[in-house]
């Protein structure tokens, strides 16, 4: 097996040699970028926005941290990116089989700084029938926080921008988007 270095030195290579990349890499990079929507994910390798949308390069602006947990740091991505940019959606990204979910559902203690992460969706999730339920509400009071950002709810109040929760199919491939969210 190649080790991780190699394997990345590699992958850079081939994606500098890629025509459609490297037209798009010089568009945005001279022109600036103009992503349409903000993204806001789980970590979990197998959930790589870019990937699931087919979206090239300057077409998302993604903040992702374990479980769609948001600390100042991550909200004011956000808030710096619907401020900035004109995108018209910001879609928040949960996925079935989430590791985060399921940790704070089995109420493991961590010690570090990832027990802010489990904690956190403990609450989120409390009362939660099943673990789909805990995937669904983690989502929706992610998408709460994002809402009762001051910068960002003048644009939704203004109809500029809007929240669209949504979970990922890890098998399937497919986005379920729970259009309705008010
Ligand atoms: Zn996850």
């Amino acid at each position: 097996m190649k080790n991780p270095i190699d394997k990345l030195m590699e992958g850079n290579k081939s994606f500098i040699a890629n025509d459609e990349y490297a037209a798009k890499r010089a568009l945005t990079a001279t022109r600036g970028q103009k992503p349409h929507t903000i993204v806001v994910a789980c970590s979990d390798s197998r959930v790589a926005p870019e990937f699931i949308f087919s979206a090239n390069i300057g077409e998302l602006f993604v903040v992702r941290t374990a479980g769609l947990t948001l600390d100042n740091f991550a909200i004011g991505s956000i808030e710096f990116a619907v401020s900035t940019f004109e995108s018209k959606v910001i879609i928040v990204l949960g996925h079935n089989s989430c590791g985060a979910v399921a940790a704070a559902a089995e109420g493991k203690k961590h010690t570090g700084k990832l027990r802010f992460v489990t904690r956190e969706i403990s609450l989120r999730i409390c009362g939660a029938e099943n673990i789909s339920d805990a995937e669904r509400l983690n989502v929706m009071h992610a998408c709460n926080l994002i809402q009762m950002n001051p910068v960002v709810k003048s644009y939704l109040d203004r109809g500029e921008v809007e929240i669209i929760p949504a979970i990922y199919d890890l098998y399937t491939g497919k986005v379920e988007f729970l259009f309705g969210y008010e």
